[in-house]
């Protein structure tokens, strides 16, 4: 894939780069390798007075960013400026709480002392997608840069300015030259740069392909991985729900991100006394979400996805889900083949085996499932490649709670839509990944977790 920003509203190239030369990408290890020497030894507060700086700089500016956002990906502009300003809340809470996280910890043995020292690892290469273009390099480098890492991104293709501006961020607020570094690659790079003995973790954010295909070569150079691939969550409603309020936040949580969310509510699995109600409220709900312009119409819901490709393989998914007998209960879909609009779609009547049984749908297509009763529906939410997230909706809070432990998630609201949190660990089981992000346990993944022995 070049890298270039292709506006996918007008499906129009706004702006093509080259990729780094073999000389730019050897000029990037070396800085980041020198800065890291100097950047471990920096205090908790050095690193914190820059991090709540980049922290002020987004929030100050989200307008700036969004549109970057917004250019390059589709997403509403306003979803935008909401992405950028939780970029800033991940910096400020890291600023604030990643020497609390990191502190020395003194445990009891027959040692005169025992402790767990935290200490940098050093270059994290991170591998990152377009969905979220700021969110998800902010959540891994925010911790990483306050352990005493330094951060190298190799960005999706499609977002060549948002990993330039996110580099420029921690440019303009002083982090020392080489802590947050972008590099234009395509994906063929990576390899070699994961192989390169300077750079010492990996993290990936993306698909399962993806994900496999780093975590081996990693494997293989004995390299710490974390891994946040795909979900196909499950939105359970059990009989006692309130219906129509239910049924408005489900169609919110199905296109969160135009539906291109890993978190994004994918399955929704209902209880059959209430199953007819509610796929009539879901789907009216559907209905009402308006799309637009992502960069002029601030009043929309839905953007176009992020890429024509992406567009066109949804559609493919749902034919292929339709003629292994799926029924389409509302059609949405793409009014054009050759652009990336695709409007809310629910396909109902899928029996496993099914293309939308196994599969993630990355974008605005909700898959509805009917389940016998409270049990069946978690043996439904269960049976799925995926565990990411999910949801209960319910009246009863205790029993929700109870269900909650039995969903094979890493992740499991009730009564509240799916949200990542800085204070609560983030990531999957199951083919959704391993690893956490955000939380002490985020900050904790690419650190040496040494044990300091006094005799
Ligand atoms: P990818 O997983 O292909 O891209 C994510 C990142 O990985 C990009 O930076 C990409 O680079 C890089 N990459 C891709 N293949 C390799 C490889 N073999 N070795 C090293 N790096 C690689 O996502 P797509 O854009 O192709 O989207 C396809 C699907 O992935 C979506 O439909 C969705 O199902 C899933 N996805 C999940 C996301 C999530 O949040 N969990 C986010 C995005 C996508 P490059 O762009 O240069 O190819």
């Amino acid at each position: 894939m070049s890298i270039q920003t292709i506006n996918p509203y007008t499906n129009t190239v706004e702006k093509t780069f080259d990729p780094a030369t073999p000389q730019e990408v050897e000029e990037t290890l070396q800085r980041a390798d020198a800065a890291f020497q100097a950047w471990r030894t920096t205090s908790f507060s050095q690193r914190s007075t820059l991090m709540q700086r980049a922290g002020d700089e987004l929030a100050g500016n989200t307008d700036y960013y969004a549109r970057i956002i917004s250019l390059e990906m589709g997403k509403p502009l306003a979803q935008a400026r909401g992405e950028v300003n939780k970029c800033a809340m991940v910096c400020h809470y890291y600023a604030q709480h990643a020497e609390e996280f990191l502190q020395d910890e003194d445990i009891r043995t027959s040692a005169v002392r025992s402790f767990i020292s935290y200490e940098p690892l050093g270059t994290v290469l991170a591998v990152m997608p377009w969905n979220f273009p700021f969110w998800q390099v902010f959540r891994f480098a925010a911790p990483a840069l306050m352990a005493g890492n330094v951060g190298l991104l190799k960005h999706a293709s499609n977002v060549p300015q948002c990993a330039l501006a996110i580099q420029e961020v921690f440019d303009k607020v002083g982090f020392p030259q080489g802590c947050f570094q972008s590099l234009l690659i395509g994906s063929r790079e990576v390899e070699q740069l994961i192989k390169d003995n300077r750079v010492k973790a990996v993290t990936l954010t993306g698909s399962e392909g993806a994900g496999a295909k780093v975590a081996s070569v990693a494997g293989n150079e004995i390299k710490k991985t974390v891994l946040e691939l795909g979900g196909s969550d499950a939105f359970i409603v059990l009989a006692d729900a309130d219906v129509e309020a239910v049924a408005k936040k489900a169609a919110s949580a199905r296109l969160i991100n135009t539906g291109q969310s890993c978190i994004a509510a994918k399955r929704f699995i209902l209880e059959k006394p209430i199953a007819e109600a509610f796929l009539a409220a879901f789907s009216e709900n559907m209905q009402k979400k308006r799309t637009g312009n992502p960069l002029e119409d601030e009043d929309i819901d839905y953007g176009p996805l992020a890429r024509v490709d992406l567009a066109q393989e949804l559609t493919e998914q749902v034919e292929r889900s339709v003629a292994a007998g799926a029924k389409l209960y509302l059609k949405g879909g793409q009014p054009d083949p050759e652009k990336a609009l695709f409007h809310p779609a629910i396909l109902t009547d899928i029996q496993p085996g099914n293309p939308a049984y196994l599969e993630e749908f990355f974008g605005p297509v909700a898959l509805v499932f009917v389940a016998e009763d409270a049990q069946d529906a978690i043996r439904i939410a269960n049976d799925s490649p995926f565990g990411l997230g999910g949801s209960i909706w319910t009246n009863d809070i205790k029993r929700g709670q109870e269900l909650a432990r039995q969903v094979e998630a890493g992740a499991v609201f009730v009564n509240s839509i799916v949200a990542s949190d800085p204070a609560l660990p983030f990531g999957g089981v199951k083919k959704s990944g391993y690893g956490r992000e955000l939380s002490y346990l985020g900050i904790r993944e690419f650190v040496n977790q040494k044990t300091i022995w006094v005799g």
